[in-house]
């Protein structure tokens, strides 16, 4: 990732389409469009690639993940248990509906820490949400048993992790629901976008209506539509869904090309007695956009990134000292700052933020360094950088 690295020709026709129709809605148009219907033709893609019933195509990631939670009736005051290392759009996503997003610790996956979810169960949890976080997922038969057991749903954040599987199913075909995002730097990108993906008919016709003001979508004319119930604006265009068309058709050839790079690099980091990889639950497949591992300490692990930055080795991460991605950071977050009023309930149920400390996940965020694997790098250039890696943590581990 991202996919924007490979970019050409496929890219180029599928929006040539477009601009000569001049069609930029997904809906309707029907004699002006050449027969062009790019957004239904990349949710078949989808549906194919990820083994899907129901593929729902949206303007973003973000929306997507509240999409998901709407249709399936998490709203004001539910409870939604979401791990502490995750993109904010998580966080932000559940207080979209007025519901509570109420953090646990991960693991040494990364992801939700089973035990931790557990723990966090309340009479007003409505669902719990995995986020599989660079490229690698939960405990998930662990994460469902939790569900079946206290009757709950299982929505999973799989924007960073389309091409992955766990148990041979797709990530984001394994819970209730699934989210992805095409945003600019995600494995599949079309700009801006994301999509829904469900076995559950209900839940699917439900983003259809919701996500295009409630209108149900019944006949030609869109102007006598009839609105079962409210709904907003979250369409994805013509245009950004062509992108996304050349893009996705194309999604297993990006995976097996991360693939490679990041087992080029494992494979040199590997011989460092002191390093350990993240761990991937049996029966997981990473998608491989990102390699992540264990340094010993926290200090050690800015010293390699320090070391890294001397190198000239870009694009990996230590999230322990960054502000998007987790909890330690989220200061704007812990304090509640609105724009607009937020009900006493959502403030209550988010007071735990001002002084929970989330040590179990700062070990493991502390420790860890994440590299993004680019689709663009040729092999010399993965096993150059792989060797100034080495050299560098070896240098830190001192
Ligand atoms: C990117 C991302 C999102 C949000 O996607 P956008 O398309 O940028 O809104 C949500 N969750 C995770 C884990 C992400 O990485």
């Amino acid at each position: 990732m991202p996919g924007f690295e490979l970019f050409g020709d496929a890219e180029r026709k599928e929006v040539q389409d477009v601009l000569d129709s001049g069609v930029l809605m997904r809906y309707g148009f029907d004699a002006m469009r050449e027969g062009h219907w790019k957004a239904k033709d990349l949710e078949h893609t989808l549906q194919t690639k990820l083994q899907v019933k129901h593929a729902h195509l949206v303007s973003s990631g973000t929306a997507a993940v509240s999409v998901a939670m709407a249709v399936a009736g998490v709203g004001a005051g539910d409870e939604v248990i979401m791990p502490t290392f995750t993109f904010v759009a998580s966080f932000e996503a559940i207080m979209m509906l007025g519901a509570i997003p109420v953090l646990v610790d991960i693991d040494s996956s990364l992801t939700l820490d089973p035990q931790a979810v557990e723990a966090a169960i309340t009479p007003k949890t409505k669902a719990i949400m995995p986020v599989h976080m660079c490229g690698s997922m939960a405990n998930l038969s662990a994460l469902q048993a939790i569900c079946s057991k206290h009757n709950l749903l299982l929505i999973e954040d799989a924007c960073q992790a389309i091409g992955g599987f766990y148990k041979g199913k797709p990530l984001g075909s394994i819970g209730d629901l699934g989210c992805f995002s095409f945003d600019f730097v995600k494995t599949i990108t079309c700009g801006e976008g994301g999509v829904v993906v469900t076995n559950n008919t209900n839940y699917y016709k439900h983003a259809h209506e919701y996500t295009d003001h409630g209108h149900d979508h019944i006949g030609m004319d869109r102007g006598a539509e009839a609105h079962p119930y409210l709904g907003y604006n979250f369409r994805i265009s013509e245009l950004q869904a062509a992108v996304g068309l050349a893009q996705a058709r194309r999604l297993y050839d990006f995976v097996a090309i991360q693939k490679k790079h990041y087992q080029l690099i494992k494979n040199i980091l590997a011989s460092i007695p002191e390093l350990r990889f993240r761990t991937v639950p049996e029966g997981g497949e990473e998608s491989y956009g990102f390699l992540n591992f264990f340094l010993p300490d926290l200090e050690t692990a800015r010293k390699t990134m320090a070391g890294f930055k001397t190198a000239g080795v870009d694009a990996c991460f230590h999230y322990f000292d960054n502000n998007w991605h987790y909890i330690r950071k989220w200061d704007h977050l812990k304090n509640l700052k609105t724009l607009y009023p937020v009900s006493p309930e959502v403030k209550a149920g988010l007071a735990y933020l001002q002084t929970k400390s989330f040590e179990q996940s700062d070990l493991f965020i502390g420790r860890n360094i994440s590299c993004l694997i680019k689709l663009s790098w040729t092999e010399d250039m993965v096993l150059e950088r792989a060797h100034k890696m080495k050299t560098a943590i070896l240098e830190a581990l001192k």
